[in-house]
């Protein structure tokens, strides 16, 4: 009983912390592992405290917004998240092989209500507690995406989650006094704020997915009912696969699962919603949930953990950047020890302090960052500003919101730049590490990248871990480095803001390095993506002497930079190809390879020297730029049809 008391306690107040005031202090992993005790702990007393969070849906509207009585009750999602429980479900609602189910995607938002009457737009609200939701008409008003009057003529309540794209959020915190922690509190935040200017800052969107109250009493079917959505202008993610039987339910979230990372929308797992209402109507509800529906939520990828201390890294260019040592934590099947900070202002901006809870996200194989602070103690520290190098004692420089330690010599920045040279991107060295890099410059003082095309193999030999197998292979590796793509010994060379992408945009442009050399600023921003930022760093880089010597002595030792051009005469030859929307049957990586191996260049925005735009489904304003300078478009079926020539 008093763990329960407990539970009750702590849940109620992160759930406040969740549904009123749109900052909480723990990840949902870390809540929803507490619930679950807490619904353990009442099966097995068979006693719900009268203030369980378990008989809950969501929080109560604050009294700042007018209520909204909703026309039908709103619910929250029954969740699972192994695929034994999903059986365990199938099981329970009789799933046959031949019961037909949707799988759509589980959007991570703020859900909202719209009501329209005869035709026309009248309200929004949240959901709050089911029945009673805020009145939040004037915040959903600034979202430009959902229709103002629909065909539909009766009454209707329709659902959708108001969501902020991640695209949008990333430029939202570019340039925030105080960056938004994640997509989700993003979106709860603007539309439960009561000044609208603010939602509109937030430039949100609304994915629908319901229709909850028709006054024509509605639909039969869950595909019916996003059928209508569609036909009513309402945007629905194209995604909704109906399946038969559970099996095909579980290969429909696994395709979910796979790309819901291609999607510019956050998504927190996949809903499972029996297609047919009669068989809905036989199920029921619960207090808090439908029987019908199930939503299946993927591995979580934020939570909360306290921040020990930060040490600072150089880095190839010299720019310092903290890093956070963490009290570990699990997260997504692994321990997260390190989380990545950008800069001292960034550190400021998220209000971090040492001994504070943090807020850390780890993504795919992305090294986990912190998002910000969710609690601070009385006995968390400023995170101290530092003003000598912690590597080799040279003051800093401080530019912008970095700091940089000048000191070309300076180990970590050689070592840095020594294993940018020799990585896949640049100079292709085999077996060649930052171990390697450290070996030399702390043996041998390796600085200069010329320095590996002379080295001695006997030395090498009494290098710590090289054998004779291991020498000679390093030995041969550097030799056959020296014939090297020219894009590739660009991006060797480590000139600042000049990646993969750019370095490939340059030797395709200029097609030798003599010629990149002598180019001037106004010739490089012709280059479509090139910014004067990267111009002038290419023109500085190609001013210092001291780089000039090293090419210089690269070249002289037999390093020979080539241009290799492009299949010529493919589908795509020429074209500057942009790509827009959501495409159904490939990813855009994959797409983006495909054009390219056909000959045409990607290229990230719309502007008068784009060829072609390749758009796809609930594409945005790309495709209004290109319509608008009147580029040709492509569908995707056009595309697949011209790949297939
Ligand atoms: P939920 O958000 O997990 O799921 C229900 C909601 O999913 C619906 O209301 C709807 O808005 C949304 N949704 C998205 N796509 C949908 C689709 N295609 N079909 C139907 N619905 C769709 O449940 P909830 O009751 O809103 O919130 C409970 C969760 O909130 C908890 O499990 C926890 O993760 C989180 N929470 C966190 C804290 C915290 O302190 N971190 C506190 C309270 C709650």
């Amino acid at each position: 009983m008093q763990e329960m008391r407990e539970l009750v306690d702590k849940l109620n107040k992160y759930a406040k912390e969740y549904y009123v005031e749109d900052n909480p202090t723990v990840s949902d992993s870390e809540y929803d592992k507490l619930y679950d005790r807490l619904r353990l702990l009442e099966a097995q007393s068979g006693v719900v405290l009268f203030d369980s969070p378990t008989k809950r849906v969501g929080g109560e509207p604050i009294s700042a917004f007018q209520k909204h009585q909703h026309l039908q009750r709103l619910y929250s999602l029954d969740k699972c998240t192994s695929k034994e429980e999903l059986y365990a479900w199938a099981k329970r609602v009789n799933l046959t092989s031949d019961t037909k189910c949707t799988v759509e995607y589980k959007f991570d938002g703020l859900t909202v209500c719209l009501t329209y009457k005869d035709g026309k737009f009248q309200s929004a609200s949240t959901r709050g507690n089911g029945i009673l939701g805020e009145d939040v008409t004037a915040q959903v008003l600034t979202i430009k995406s959902f229709p103002l009057t629909i065909d539909y003529q009766g009454t209707i309540e329709v659902q959708g989650e108001a969501v902020m794209r991640l695209s949008v959020l990333e430029d939202y915190n570019k340039t925030a006094t105080e960056p938004l922690k994640n997509a989700r509190n993003a979106a709860a935040g603007a539309i439960r704020n009561l000044d609208p200017k603010i939602t509109e800052k937030r430039r949100l969107d609304i994915m629908f997915y319901n229709v909850n109250y028709a006054s024509d009493g509605g639909f039969t079917t869950q595909s019916g009912c996003v059928e209508f959505l569609k036909k009513n202008g309402f945007k629905v993610h194209p995604f909704l696969k109906v399946c038969s039987g559970i099996e095909q339910v579980i290969e429909a979230i696994d395709l979910i699962e796979k790309e819901r990372k291609t999607l510019d929308i956050l998504t927190d797992g996949a809903v499972v919603k029996i297609d047919d209402y009669n068989h809905r109507d036989f199920l029921g509800f619960t207090d808090k949930f439908p029987r019908w529906a199930m939503a299946y939520k993927f591995e979580a990828e934020e939570v909360t953990t306290i921040l020990k201390k930060v040490i600072w890294q150089v880095g190839r260019t010299g720019k310092l950047t903290p890093l956070g040592i963490l009290d570990p934590v699990e997260l997504g099947g692994a321990t997260v020890k390190k989380a990545t900070l950008n800069n001292y202002g960034d550190i400021l901006r998220k209000k971090v302090k040492i001994g504070a809870r943090v807020l850390v996200r780890r993504s795919n194989e992305v090294i986990p960052e912190i998002l910000g602070t969710t609690e601070v103690f009385e006995d968390s520290k400023d995170v101290e500003k530092i003003s000598i190098c912690p590597y080799c004692g040279t003051t800093l420089t401080e530019i912008g919101a970095n700091l940089f330690c000048p000191n070309q010599s300076c180990k970590p920045r050689v070592v840095a730049s020594l294993t940018n040279f020799a990585c896949k991107n640049g100079m292709n060295i085999e077996g060649f590490s930052e171990k390697t890099a450290e070996l030399l410059f702390d043996k041998f003082s390796v600085t200069d990248f010329s320095e590996l095309y002379t080295l001695d193999r006997e030395k090498i030999l009494d290098l710590e871990g090289f054998k004779t197998a291991k020498t000679d292979n390093m030995m041969s590796a550097i030799e056959k480095s020296k014939k090297v793509p020219l894009e590739n010994f660009i991006f060797a060379l480590g000139i600042d803001n000049v990646g993969k992408k750019t370095a490939k945009d340059l030797a395709s442009r200029y097609g030798d390095i003599t010629a990149l050399m002598k180019a001037d600023v106004n010739d490089l921003i012709g280059i479509e993506d090139v910014g004067e930022v990267v111009a002038n760093s290419i023109v500085e880089y190609f001013a210092d002497p001291k780089n000039l010597s090293v090419i210089d002595k690269l070249l002289a030792l037999g390093v020979t930079p080539e241009y290799q051009s492009v299949v010529k005469g493919s589908v795509f030859a020429g074209e500057r190809v942009v790509l827009t929307g959501t495409l159904l049957d490939f990813k855009r990586d994959e797409a983006s390879k495909i054009i390219e191996s056909l000959g045409g260049t990607i290229v990230g925005s719309v502007s008068a020297k784009t060829t072609l735009v390749l758009a796809g489904e609930n594409a945005g304003s790309k495709l209004d730029k290109a319509r608008a300078l009147n580029i040709k478009i492509i569908d995707e079926e056009t595309f697949k049809s011209l790949i297939n020539t």
